[in-house]
């Protein structure tokens, strides 16, 4: 499994985690019979680590505003246009991802903004467009077969490989440069090989990107929402 990408959690014990959103709010969880005191006492004791979480949140960048959005690690302003084609979608133009409507339906307004569902659309198409072949074309060389593969939109990793031997891909994964999702596949073929995460799992990753504590580093950086 690639790294969780979103929050980090703090396990206590006794049903007791500690986690920061993503605007920096801590938030506790806690069974009910716990009394407040105790949990007061354990945020006390947790706060160098609630400081070094807040500080890894400010530095994160996120891949995906209400304007901008990362696609294969470039920056697209978003915007609505009538481009005069014959279909309605989305082109990219200079530094922007544009989206037109389909034609005459929509009077478009000012400082329009495309349709989340359509926006999602567009970047789920676009990752499955880049990663299944290119999971093809890795497995290839690693000289690995998996079954199949499966896109989501998963809340906590980024890619997974079952005993199965099928391949599950974070379709957000679209947000970032190719050589970084490069390594999310490979890190998940090499688990073909190794169901862990083992000395020789990360040789084996090793061999096929050898920039892959970089990658790693980058993903952990990216604030997805
Ligand atoms: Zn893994």
């Amino acid at each position: 499994m690639a790294n969780n990408p979103y929050q980090r959690r703090n396990k206590l014990g006794f049903g007791i985690s500690l986690k920061l959103n993503h605007q920096g709010q801590l938030i506790v969880a806690a069974p009910k019979l716990i009394p407040r005191f105790i949990l007061d006492q354990l945020v006390d004791q947790h706060q160098s680590w609630i400081d070094k979480q807040k500080k890894r949140l400010k530095k994160q960048q996120p891949m995906l505003g209400k304007n901008f959005v990362y696609l294969f690690g470039k920056r697209y302003q978003l915007r609505v246009a009538d481009l005069h084609q014959a279909v309605g979608g989305f082109f990219i133009i200079d530094d922007e991802l544009v989206y037109q409507p389909p034609s005459g339906l929509t009077i478009i307004k000012k400082n329009q903004l495309p349709p989340k569902l359509k926006l999602e659309k567009f970047l789920k198409n676009s990752a499955i467009n880049y990663l299944a072949p290119r999971t093809h074309q890795l497995a290839e060389k690693m000289n690995l077969k998996f079954s199949r593969i499966v896109f989501k939109q998963q809340k906590t990793r980024w890619g997974s490989c079952s005993s199965q031997k099928n391949l599950n891909f974070n379709w957000r994964l679209v947000h970032f440069p190719p050589p970084v999702i490069d390594y999310v596949i490979i890190h998940e073929l090499a688990h073909l090989v190794h169901l862990n995460h083992s000395a020789r799992f990360w040789a084996l990753v090793a061999k096929f990107d050898g920039k892959y504590k970089q990658h790693k580093k980058i993903l952990r950086q990216a604030a997805l929402d």
